[in-house]
């Protein structure tokens, strides 16, 4: 690891801000305090700040020499409806909210990248440090997009964007990103067969809602199977099915339900196919609904597109994260993976890169806990190595024609 003095200087005051915001989290739109703290901190480095951007966004300015190339470094600072199970001094003092997905430590790994940066201005240019509400979401009104929605980019209009994501399950200061397409986007969709409640005896004499439900269900999943290009990686799951008529807990109760609910999700990395997907679920679930002469409702939500970084900034984080962790602990074209993140948005308007940082290890002998699982905790070790690979992306990017 080539870590420079004065980020490792910054580590234990970084480390205390990390901690006192997973004590105490806010989930989407409501982190007010933690965006005050933000505001706060980059206040008090000299910064020029404004609050309130897409609800509870924070955008502080840095600005060095005379360039007016403008860089921007993103994180996000949300939490998650999920109640903590871990014993720390520092754990949730919010029930059913905590950081399980380790936005606490992207958060406080900007916030030290920007105090490195304020006391130690050596580039040459505009810097945005970009602080995003609502990343977990999962559907359009999300962070990321309010953000680029109420004028992020009109306001600070960055020629490049740059974040990271800590990452359980690979190992620790280990870099991982692609060029083009890396994460995939997510859409929902919901289905409604709807008939008559019936006596079980007598289900004959009415519509089945039961029947063309588990139908178009199996037809959902041939129509992707059949009708999608195999070479477009697609995941269709059936998250939700709700059926049976309550009645039915009493003795004696035997009758036929009214109505069957059943939702699902989809992934994929072709952002062009998505369409495709809307129109041939709408098709296959009509026709169903036809078949068994059930009435149907059927609507289909666009999230987040697919997360795809752009060649060049690809090629800058990889240098930068390749000073920091060297060559041998640097992916730059590793295997997309079919998860879906918010700073899509946000790359569909800039060119940028997103990387993920490996988190198993570390010198506390951090064990590796999956992201959004009451027992994760944010691996502190990774604090100096993410400020630096920061320090790394202005370094290369202020230098780059
Ligand atoms: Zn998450
Ligand atoms: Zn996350």
């Amino acid at each position: 690891m080539k870590i420079n003095k004065p980020v490792l200087d910054t580590q234990s005051v970084v480390t205390e801000w990390r901690r006192h915001i997973h004590a105490h989290p806010e989930t989407a739109f409501e982190e007010h305090q933690t965006a005050a703290m933000v505001a706060r901190i980059l206040r008090e480095l000299g910064m020029e700040v404004e609050e309130g951007i897409g609800g509870t966004g924070v955008v502080g300015t840095l600005k060095a020499g005379t360039s007016n190339r403008r860089l921007g470094l993103r994180a996000d600072m949300d939490a998650l409806f999920i109640h903590e199970l871990n014993e720390l001094d520092y754990r949730s003092q919010v029930d059913g909210k905590m950081h399980a997905c380790g936005h606490d430590g992207h958060t406080a790994i900007l916030l030290g990248a920007a105090k490195v940066l304020a006391e130690n201005p050596n580039f040459d240019g505009i810097i945005h440090f970009i602080f995003q509400p609502a990343e977990e979401t999962g559907d359009e009104h999300c962070g990321g997009n309010a953000m680029v929605k109420d004028g992020l980019f009109e306001r600070y209009p960055a020629e490049s964007i740059f974040a990271l994501h800590n990452m359980p399950g690979l190992p620790f200061g280990y870099v991982a990103m692609r060029s083009g397409p890396m994460l995939a986007s997510i859409d929902t969709f919901e289905f409604k067969m709807l008939s008559e409640n019936t006596h079980a005896a007598a289900q004959h004499s009415t519509a089945d809602p039961v029947l063309a439900a588990a139908q178009a269900i199996s037809a959902c999943h041939q129509f992707k199977a059949r009708y999608i290009n195999p070479a477009d990686a697609l995941i269709l799951t059936i998250t939700q099915v709700k059926a049976g008529d309550p009645l039915n807990d009493r003795p004696g109760v035997h009758v036929g339900p009214s109505e069957v609910l059943v939702r699902g999700t989809i992934y994929t990395l072709n952002e062009d196919i998505r369409s495709d997907v809307e129109a041939g679920l709408a098709k296959t679930i009509k026709h169903t609904a036809e078949l068994h002469g059930t009435d149907y409702e059927f609507s289909y939500e666009y999230g987040y597109p697919v997360l795809q970084n752009s060649p060049a900034e690809t090629q800058l984080a990889a240098k930068a994260a390749t000073r920091v962790v060297g060559e041998e602990n640097v992916d730059a074209d590793m295997h997309p993976v079919m998860g879906a993140e918010d700073f899509a948005f946000m790359l569909k308007a800039k060119p940028g890169c997103y990387i993920m940082l490996g988190a198993d290890g570390g010198e506390s002998g951090y064990l590796p806990c999956q992201l959004h699982n009451p027992h994760y905790d944010f691996n502190d070790d990774l604090i100096p190595i993410g400020i630096q690979y920061f320090l790394n992306v202005v370094d290369e990017f202020f230098e780059s024609e």
